[in-house]
């Protein structure tokens, strides 16, 4: 049984696989503090657009990510990001902002100032980071790893229900886009760290995943 709250909770998994809600509600059941990081690159990517910075431009990018304060706010209404103090939590799900995010997520030196941010922000505190590389590289030691998954067909229905208007092939064809940069890249790749707890949520609920990764984590402290 898990006594303390000082523990890294590491949730990773590719687009759609319902990282996000579960990773929410497990924070919010364990009052934990819970990191968005895809976010922290879609701030980027989003201030490398409307900066005209070419998200392929490596050095114009890093240079823009060590510029740029990006700051994530768990509110009641959600979570609220904001870039240079400027709230973008909109912004930052466009259809523009998804096509470029993997392409500026594969640059080394912006996974380096993005993973010491993250540490940072996780410091001496019960968090819940959900991501790719979490459980690999930014917290390896995590206390509890999960990797969620789902088939490519149930993860693009899931993004088109969130994104009234999209049309289901193209949002299709940027998860699997998303999924071959975010896998094959040289640096901190979409991967299951060997000792993370895998969860096809392909035929759960939300509830059910939520469970199951409660029952790992044995937490009596706030039930
Ligand atoms: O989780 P989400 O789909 O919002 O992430 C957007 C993108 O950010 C991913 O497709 C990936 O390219 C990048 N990302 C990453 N490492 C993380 C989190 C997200 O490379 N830890």
């Amino acid at each position: 049984m898990t006594e303390d709250k000082n523990f890294v909770v590491a949730i990773d998994g590719p687009a759609g696989s319902g990282k996000s809600t579960v990773a929410k509600l497990i924070a919010k059941k364990l009052k934990l503090l819970y990191i968005d990081t895809g976010a922290m690159y879609r701030a980027l990517t989003f201030a490398a657009l409307s900066n005209n910075v070419n998200p392929l431009d490596n050095s114009s990018v890093t240079k823009l990510a060590k510029k740029c304060r990006i700051e994530l706010e768990d509110t009641p209404a959600g979570l609220r990001v904001s870039l240079n103090s400027i709230d973008v939590t909109c912004e930052i799900r466009s259809p523009k902002v998804n096509s470029h995010v993997s392409d500026v997520a594969k640059i080394k030196e912006v996974r380096e100032i993005m993973v010491k941010e993250q540490r940072r922000l996780a410091s001496g505190k019960g968090v819940v980071l959900e991501g790719r590389d979490i459980g690999t590289v930014v917290f390896p030691d995590a206390r509890y790893k999960f990797y969620l998954d789902a088939s490519v067909n149930e993860r693009a229905k899931r993004r088109v229900k969130e994104m009234p208007g999209a049309k289901p092939n193209d949002v299709k064809a940027n998860v699997l886009l998303r999924d071959k940069i975010d896998s094959s890249r040289e640096i901190g790749p979409l991967k299951k760290a060997q000792d993370a707890v895998y969860v096809d949520t392909t035929d759960m609920t939300i509830e059910e995943v939520v469970d199951t990764i409660l029952k790992k984590i044995n937490v009596t402290r706030c039930t």
